[in-house]
């Protein structure tokens, strides 16, 4: 439940990148606009809003970690954003001023990490994971590729969309050292692939980098299925495999953008005819308060009066299958 504790401005941040994309577009209807340019029903604060809606608060370990899973562990090398994106569980609390975890804060979020055998996978996200300087990127790599137990590194990020220029060979190979590094982008339009974009994606992938993209499912921006075939599409053209289509959390100001979880299951059986499976993402929520992401649908499975199992085909068909 919101407390209201906090105060909401709205204030735009864009990469010239994003200011090049948007330039004469319409504010109300450009998938990148809306996406970027505050709105006053931002302000528009419903009842089952959240100030921290996925419960990051409750899981922050030692400053800089969010641990939630046993085997894996959140780290945040620098909490502001190069944009703001309207609908960002972090919005509100994303800092104006560059926040970098100091060298001592980094090795004390790594030795955390070190302590716990547990933790298998180490991921970078933030604000911005990417635009932290880069002695202080080769700091934390260089730190997890020394220990065992992490098995891969995975990276969350807006960069190769909003700054796709930063992606350098010097960042790749910072990067790109002993242990695998995943780089997840976040992506919800198909117009946020340009060609700079792909070109950046490139670099990656030519390093040896595999791809992968989160999109938020957002009303008026993707919520059609072809709009979300040419995304997911687009992606994977590009060697960037489509993981997870999030519902849209339960951001304060965000109502605008909020499917229903039924349309959502609605526009993935739409794809799961028409789509490759190479190009579907997982649709997850991100269950309020910190629960977990799980996997919402929609279900192609059901149980008749006999145990039978009833499997739904892609066309609506049912279809019995034994019990075991
Ligand atoms: C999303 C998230 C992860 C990663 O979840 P996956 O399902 O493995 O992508 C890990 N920890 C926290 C706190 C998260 O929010």
């Amino acid at each position: 439940m919101n407390k209201n504790s906090q105060k909401y401005e709205l204030k735009n941040k864009i990469t010239p990148t994003i200011k090049k994309l948007i330039e004469n577009k319409n504010i109300h209807e450009d998938p990148i606009c809306l996406q970027f340019i505050a709105n006053q029903q931002e302000l528009n604060v419903s009842i089952e809003e959240i100030d921290d809606p996925i419960g990051d608060d409750k899981y922050s370990k030692v400053k800089g970690i969010i641990h939630r899973y046993p085997d894996r562990a959140l780290i945040i090398p620098k909490n502001d954003c190069l944009v703001t994106c309207r609908f960002c569980f972090r919005k509100w609390k994303l800092p104006e001023v560059n926040t970098e975890l100091s060298e001592d804060e980094i090795k004390n979020a790594i030795e955390y990490i070190k302590q716990d055998h547990k933790i298998w996978e180490v991921v970078l996200t933030g604000g911005e994971p990417l635009a932290t300087s880069n002695h202080k990127l080769a700091l934390i790599i260089n730190l997890l590729n020394k220990i065992d137990h992490v098995g891969v590194i995975r990276i969350h990020s807006r960069l190769p969309i909003v700054a796709p220029e930063k992606i350098t060979q010097e960042l790749i190979e910072t990067l790109n050292k002993e242990k695998p590094v995943y780089i997840v982008i976040h992506c919800n339009h198909s117009k946020e692939i340009t060609l700079e974009v792909e070109n950046g994606c490139k670099m990656f992938t030519n390093s040896g980098i595999p791809l992968l993209s989160q999109t938020a499912l957002l009303k008026g921006i993707n919520n059609k299925t072809e709009v979300l075939e040419q995304l997911f599409r687009k992606l994977i053209i590009n060697k960037v495999k489509p993981y997870y289509l999030h519902h849209a959390d339960l951001v304060p100001g965000t109502q605008h953008f909020r499917t229903s979880i039924r349309e959502g299951q609605e526009l993935m059986k739409a794809l799961r005819g028409t789509l490759s499976g190479i190009c579907q993402p997982t649709y997850v929520l991100d269950i309020p308060n910190g629960y977990g992401k799980v996997p919402i649908g929609p279900s192609y499975i059901n149980s008749d009066s006999n145990n039978n199992i009833i499997i739904t085909d892609y066309k609506g068909g049912e279809h019995e299958y034994p019990p075991k």
